[in-house]
């Protein structure tokens, strides 16, 4: 390259120019391409138009000029290296514009091949190939491809007239047409363009070029890419890179071919290598699962030498990325060439079972297995599985494409799914194959079903990449979407409506409901022993390297023995919230409707005494269920009308009676205390630590539940770490007269019973007024636990049940909320709160215990910024503590690179 023709701007990098680290600049295809290219492997060459032009382009609605500058001169570079020039007549050079983000976005953005053919230059590739067939075949492809993504053409009015094409010649196989078919077919293509884009195919190949260009960066913002960015929560503004190659064809007959391979099974991480071959076919064909591929191994049968240098090329890849890859290759004429690599997606069995087999051979450490594995890929091994000893009725076999069991309700397309699953119905989506349309529906199914395509098909890729279960390839299936049915070969019919199951691990279709059981995972977390299960031997290496790194405590929300107990056998350090109100539903809430209708404080005081012993029972439980670990509880929080009859049914009750001269004088004042204790706005009415300031003798009669039950297991030889936590506190004045209270209490309890309770007194962050006086609240708190869902409602000002429905998915559309703020934590808002009452709590009293209690505790990216916060535990449901477990450990590893 010569260094005086560089341009001040670079938009454009030739592919030796590029390396692996690059992809915010040269999107992930492109960075690898270059790095294929460097390590000496066959790539065909090119170059890469960068990121950054995609984001001018998209800033100024216009191409800058200094691209189609550069554009000209790798072009020309390109040219004088393959000794072609682009559509030249007599021997013209083609190209692919292919798409290519920093992340893989599968199927969302476009691709076109064969650029710089037109009615000219078809005659020039045919005399060059000596094979006319392959030349039109080409320039027919060239025409859909073009139509359907640059000029946004319904692909099907391609495929209809191919079929159509193949109808009359009495044909199923595209290969079986001939030079004639083909180029009467190029017409028929043609005249679908003028239809339909009211424009003629433009032969002139750098407008060929251009309008494909500017096709991939206008894709960034259609309609499915923003739809996938959204739910794999990818950033909006990084954009899309381009890169032009120079064309090698898999459509020259038998000793051609396109193929896909993984270095290892992508499914369940086994070791080999594994993947789909096509003859005589361009690379789109096999995605498409248009005709049937044959299986890699098959390969060295048909042509050892690129099957041998395939395996060699894709086990050093491995090695040089020391992860699985995934390839795509295409054979000219015996000839071998690398088109495509880069770290493959992989299920969440394969994910833990690739990283510790890599440690295992060598390939990373301890550390990276952890960071190589996800707290959401380890969530969904711990999804249930069909429970094998159900019985069931097993209708169908496919591939094994995406793990998981599902049952849903057979639907037939994208609309349906998301209008039923809109509904409240869980959906299992059927198609022959998918494409890009059907994204939604597969977004909103439990699982996707197909009667065709393989382990690479669209179905599969996406699927696994959403983690959705999927079966495909199901070729027993005869889907007829007019109709709304499938029939099974062999007998019987499945309709829209109907229910069946589906095991995205064994490939099986069932029909009906099967019965789910827990997964090995989750026994195992449980206790059980596996002598042989590789799957559980890596999650058990990951977890305990996991735990050795960590540096955030986890612990539960548990309210009851049970609960605690399994938490800690799921590695749960404590409990981080135990809520009390639950003790008062059930059986109980008769005496607390007595508390709330007592008249005065006597009859105030009894109802409470009836409370205590079972309070106090409670806590026993759950601090033996905890022995030697912290456990806060919180005193009772919510609205106390919530244990209470609902107002109009009790209107209704109490003036039916009436109407009837009836008097049930406990109705009566019930409904009094409802009347009085109806509030507008519920959320910001009388709770937390209100109620105990105005109720006298609640909160004291809770923490003499507590501390007694603490005294009683003290007592018994236990180690009692109880933890008294006051919510909805927004000034140290109000912590300060419960907390008065509370200690009054211990102090007669402790000298009565002869004995030392080691507890703590605490307040919950979960209004804006606390975080903001944190500084002062500390001098109160020993411990401060961050009630972020509160804190998100109190900040942002609305109520949870009211808006989630309402107005979420408008706010989620139009990008005010990347997601929702009650599943990831706002960092930018709440967040700043956390940390500003983090920093202010720990300035007054550096000892200051902080902790989140919460959904946001066992959310991923959440859990990362409490880590950098630096809080010392979260806490989250007991299924979630595996998870916040790998989590913590994932935020210190990263932190720390
Ligand atoms: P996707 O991102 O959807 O996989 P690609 O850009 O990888 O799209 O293109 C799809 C397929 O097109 C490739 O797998 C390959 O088979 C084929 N292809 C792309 N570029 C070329 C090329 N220069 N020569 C031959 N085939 C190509
Ligand atoms: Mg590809
Ligand atoms: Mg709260």
């Amino acid at each position: 390259m010569s260094a005086s023709i560089r341009l001040v701007t670079t938009y454009v990098y030739d592919f030796a120019e590029g390396n692996k680290d690059l992809k915010d600049l040269l999107g992930g295809k492109g960075a690898n391409l270059a790095e294929m290219t460097n390590l000496g492997l066959p790539v065909p060459p090119g170059f890469t138009i960068s990121t950054e032009a995609c984001k001018a382009y998209l800033a100024q609605g216009t191409v800058p000029t200094e691209l189609a500058e550069e554009v000209t001169e790798h072009l020309g570079r390109l040219e004088q290296a393959m000794g072609r020039r682009l559509g030249d007549p007599e021997d013209p050079l083609l190209v692919s514009v292919r798409s290519g983000a920093k992340f893989s976005m599968p199927g969302m953005m476009e691709t076109v091949l064969n650029i710089g053919l037109n009615d000219a230059s078809v005659a020039g590739l045919a005399a060059r190939g000596g094979n006319e067939r392959f030349a039109w075949d080409s320039y027919r492809r060239l025409l859909q491809m073009f139509g359907a993504t640059v000029l946004h053409i319904d692909s099907e009015h391609f495929s209809d007239a191919l079929d159509a094409a193949k109808q009359a010649k009495g044909t199923a196989a595209d290969l079986d047409l001939d030079v004639e078919d083909l180029r009467a077919l190029v017409g028929t293509y043609k005249k679908i363009i003028v239809h339909h884009a009211a424009r003629e195919f433009p032969q002139d190949p750098r407008e060929q070029l251009d309008l494909a260009v500017k096709a991939v960066f206008d894709s960034w913002n259609g309609e499915r890419a923003v739809l996938y960015r959204r739910s794999e929560r990818i950033p909006e503004d990084l954009g899309t890179a381009v890169n032009v190659q120079a064309m090698v064809f898999g459509n020259q007959g038998v000793s051609s071919g396109s193929g896909v391979a993984f270095t290892r099974d992508p499914a369940s991480g086994e070791s080999g290598v594994y993947g789909d071959y096509l003859q005589n076919a361009q690379g789109e064909d096999v995605v498409a699962g248009i005709r049937n591929t044959m299986s890699l191994q098959e390969l060295e049968g048909v042509d050892k030498t690129s099957y041998d240098g395939l395996l060699h090329i894709m086990s050093a890849l491995e090695d040089h990325y020391a992860d699985m890859c995934d390839i795509e290759f295409t054979i000219e004429r015996g000839k071998l060439w690398m088109l495509q690599t880069r770290v493959g997606k992989r299920t969440p069995e394969a994910a833990f079972r690739i990283a510790h087999h890599m440690v295992d051979d060598g390939l990373i450490d301890d550390n990276e297995a952890v960071l190589r594995v996800t707290g959401g890929q380890l969530a969904q091994l711990m999804f249930p599985r069909f429970d094998e000893a159900a019985e069931r009725r097993l209708i169908a076999r496919g591939m094994n494409a995406s793990p998981g069991a599902a049952v849903g309700k057979v639907v037939f397309d994208s609309d349906t799914a998301v209008e039923w699953s809109d509904r409240g119905e869980e959906v299992i989506l059927v198609r022959k194959e998918t494409n890009p349309d059907d994204l939604r529906g597969m977004m909103v199914s439990r699982g996707v079903l197909t009667s065709r395509g393989g382990k690479t098909s669209h179905a599969a890729v996406v699927a696994r990449g959403m983690g959705r279960t999927c079966v495909c390839g199901a070729d027993d299936l005869d889907v007829d979407v007019k109709t709304r049915q499938f029939r099974i070969r062999g007998g019987g019919v499945v309709h829209e409506g109907d229910l069946i199951s589906i095991d995205g691990s064994t490939g099986e279709v069932f029909d009906g409901a099967v019965p789910v059981a827990d997964s090995h995972v989750v026994r195992y977390f449980e206790g059980e022993a596996f002598a042989d299960d590789d799957l559980v031997d890596s999650v058990a290496a990951i977890m305990g390297r996991a735990d050795g790194v960590r540096r955030l405590q986890v612990r539960a929300n548990a309210d009851n023995p049970e609960d605690a107990a399994r938490a800690r056998r799921f590695g749960a350090q404590g409990i981080g919230l135990c809520r009390t109100e639950h003790m008062f539903l059930g059986d109980r809430r008769e005496l607390v409707e007595h508390l709330i209708v007592a008249e005065d404080e006597p009859a105030q005081a009894k109802a409470l005494d009836a409370l205590l012993p079972l309070q106090r029972q409670d806590f026993v439980e759950i601090l033996e269920a905890m022995d030697g670990l912290p456990v806060t509880i919180r005193l009772i929080d919510p609205p106390l009308h919530e244990f209470l009859p609902d107002m109009t049914e009790l209107s209704v009750k109490v003036a039916i009676e009436d109407a009837h001269g009836k008097h049930d004088m406990r109705q009566i004042r019930l409904l009094d205390a409802v009347k009085r204790l109806h509030e507008m706005n519920p959320m910001l009415g009388l709770r937390g630590v209100r109620l105990g300031i105005v109720i006298p003798g609640l909160f004291e009669m809770q923490a003499r539940a507590i501390l007694e039950a603490a005294a009683r297991r003290l007592r018994a030889g236990g180690d009692p770490h109880p933890e008294i936590m006051i919510p909805l506190v927004a000034s140290i004045r109000e912590l300060n007269v419960v907390k008065e209270h509370i200690i009054e209490v211990a102090k007669k309890i402790q000298e009565r019973e002869g004995v030392e309770i080691p507890f703590k007194i605490g307040t919950m962050i979960e209004l804006p007024r606390a975080a903001m006086t944190a500084g002062q609240i500390a001098e109160a708190a020993e411990f401060f636990s961050f009630g972020t869902n509160d804190l998100t409602q109190m900040t942002w000002g609305f109520s949870r049940d009211d808006v989630e429905a309402s107005f979420f998915s408008e706010y989620l559309d139009a990008g005010i909320f990347p997601v929702s703020p009650f599943e990831s934590l706002d960092t930018e808002g709440v967040g700043a709160l956390v940390r500003k009452a983090s920093e202010d709590g720990r300035a007054t009293r550096p000892e200051l215990h902080l902790g989140v209690c919460g959904e946001h505790g066992g959310d991923p990216d959440s859990i990362h910024f409490f880590n950098a916060v630096g809080l010392d535990y979260v806490s989250c449901s007991p299924f979630r503590v595996p998870v916040a477990r790998l989590e913590a450990a994932r935020a210190t590893l990263e932190q720390s690179s």
